[in-house]
């Protein structure tokens, strides 16, 4: 058991500032992401919570105690890494074995644990090697492995899987999953890879810069971005953006460039009076945009006209990045629909799938 309390977390190393104003709960057996660009603090808290590295200032918290001075050897925790940390000399089954054999466990129970945790890992057959004599993917299981058989309160896991190639991440995310479901230990997990958070967290908690910008559900953070960081940073392609300005069309209002034309619905309408904010950014996933004639455009609630600077093809489907007054978009198109660089194109939308943005703060008008 243990739910995970962080009240206002402040790390300075000499005289940077690293974390400030961290805030957050994590419940009892919750799978909870940590991600953020490179740089952005994530190891940091992550080590902090384990009792690597102590803070500057506020409280940790495992099931409402203070921890702050309790040593990372007496906080029920188990660590996995990016590089493994496996003991080279040693066979898989006495890397797995060790954290136990030094707590003095008897062989049998040891040798038990072990056993059932290789099962689960499908690693059983892999026992007597030695960690060189494995593969990547092979060698994060017996990191993971090492990590279960001590049944910890707290899974921290760093980066785990950035060392496999892709096809192999894909796998062991849902292994991992698979492994939370069946032990009963709350994981927090650090990665830079907003998919990975996307696919594996209970909820995500997106840090820039040392900071917290949002807390969510999956769901929650890619219909709701608090602000332009989250927008542009959860969600593949990346969310386009356009500088407008307001305009009032009768008793409507309406955001506009030269090349593009956004009807607001009611309730973004009031949002904007109320915020008043005087510079507005409207940010529109791919996924919302579809190609129009002008006559559908004269129509539509959202209509942006840009030239193709990029085609991407994937498959079943093209992203197509387009430059228009006021920012650059991207789209998501069907692949019978051939579209050329340099080409003019009329894009459409629902206002529904419109985000706003105060230009000057970033935040997300509501
Ligand atoms: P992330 O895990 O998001 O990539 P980190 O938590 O590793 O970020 O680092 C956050 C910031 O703290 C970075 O700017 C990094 O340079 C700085 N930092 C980390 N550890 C130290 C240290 N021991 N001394 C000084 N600065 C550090």
């Amino acid at each position: 058991m243990a739910a995970i309390t962080l009240r206002d977390i402040e790390k300075r190393y000499d005289d940077t500032l690293v974390l400030r104003d961290c805030n957050l709960d994590i419940a009892d057996r919750e799978f909870v992401v940590l991600v953020g660009p490179s740089g952005s603090g994530k190891t940091t808290l992550l080590r902090i919570i384990a009792g690597l590295e102590r803070t500057s200032g506020g409280e940790i918290l495992f099931d409402g105690a203070r921890v702050n001075d309790v040593d990372v050897g007496d906080r029920d925790i188990a660590m996995v890494f990016q590089n493994y940390g496996l003991y080279p000399h040693m066979s898989v089954y006495d890397n797995m074995a060790f954290g136990l054999r030094r707590r003095k466990l008897a062989p049998a129970d040891i040798d038990d644990r072990v056993r059932r945790t290789a099962r689960m890992l499908a690693i059983e057959s892999l026992l007597a090697r030695r960690p060189r004599q494995l593969s990547g993917g092979q060698r994060q299981r017996v990191a993971l492995g090492r990590a279960i058989v001590r049944d910890p309160a707290v899974f921290l896991l760093d980066e785990p899987l950035s060392n496999l190639d892709a096809h192999l991440r894909v796998q062991m995310r849902a292994e991992i999953l698979k492994v939370h479901r069946a032990v009963t230990a709350t994981a927090v997990y650090v990665t830079h890879d907003q998919v990975e958070a996307l696919t594996m967290g209970d909820r995500i908690v997106v840090m820039n810069a040392g900071r917290i910008h949002q807390v969510g559900t999956p769901a929650e953070l890619y219909d709701a971005p608090v602000d332009r960081f989250v927008a542009s940073f959860i969600g593949t392609p990346a969310m386009g953006f356009i500088d407008c300005e307001r305009r009032a069309n009768g008793d409507r209002a309406e955001l506009a460039t030269s090349s593009a034309r956004i009807t607001l619905g009611e309730v973004q309408a009031q949002a904007l009076s109320c915020a008043n904010a005087g510079n507005v950014t409207v940010g529109i996933r791919p996924e919302c945009l579809s190609v129009a004639s002008e006559r559908d455009a004269a129509a539509a609630d959202v209509a942006v006209r840009g030239t193709v600077q990029v085609v991407e093809m994937l498959g079943a489907e093209h992203y197509v990045h387009v430059a228009t007054e006021g920012g650059s978009l991207t789209a998501r198109v069907p692949r019978h629909q051939r579209l050329r660089v340099d080409e003019t194109v009329t894009f459409v939308a629902s206002s529904r799938d419109v985000h706003l943005f105060d230009r000057e703060t970033g935040r997300a008008l509501r």
